[in-house]
């Protein structure tokens, strides 16, 4: 499922003359799956809107005994410390990125948000400016 979406942006990522590392193992976990692809999404298309080309995008999925953990990360333009508390609200757009010619509604992560919690997970983002970020999203194994 993650795979799928992920192959999808591969074409994307050339384009950008990006790397995409991968350590996907087979992990299964109960959940929508139509939800879920737009987490996948909406976290990708950022990692690639918001990193320069020539970046570097990394996705990481561990297996726990009761949950699973996928880390998606990037060395794009980052978040300052403000912006940061407001990614996840609705229609919240950091002003390097309203300024930049990428497009967005802001309502990406917001989605994120939901569906995630939907699915008793958590979701935390880590950044600093210039130099990247990660998301961290956490599901439990139903
Ligand atoms: P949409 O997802 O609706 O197309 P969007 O990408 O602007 O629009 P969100 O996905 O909700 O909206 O993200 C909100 C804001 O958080 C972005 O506009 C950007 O400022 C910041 N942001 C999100 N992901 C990253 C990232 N990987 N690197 C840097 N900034 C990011
Ligand atoms: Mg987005």
């Amino acid at each position: 499922q993650l795979k799928e979406t992920v192959r999808k942006f591969r074409w994307l990522l050339e384009e950008k003359e990006m790397t995409l590392e991968m350590d996907l193992e087979e992990v299964r976990f109960t959940g929508d799956p139509a939800f879920l692809e737009k987490v996948w999404e909406n976290l990708l298309s950022n990692a690639l809107k918001y990193t320069e080309i020539g970046g570097a995008i990394e996705v990481v999925l561990t297996e726990q005994p009761d949950h699973v953990t996928v880390l998606i990360q990037d060395n794009g333009i980052g978040i300052d410390e403000e912006g940061l508390e407001r990614i996840f609200d609705r229609f919240y757009r950091a002003d390097d990125s309203r300024t930049q010619e990428t497009g967005g509604t802001g309502l990406g992560l917001s989605i994120v948000m939901q569906v995630v919690k939907l699915h008793g997970g958590t979701i935390n983002a880590v950044s600093r400016k210039g130099q990247g970020t990660t998301f961290t999203v956490m599901f439990p194994k139903l």
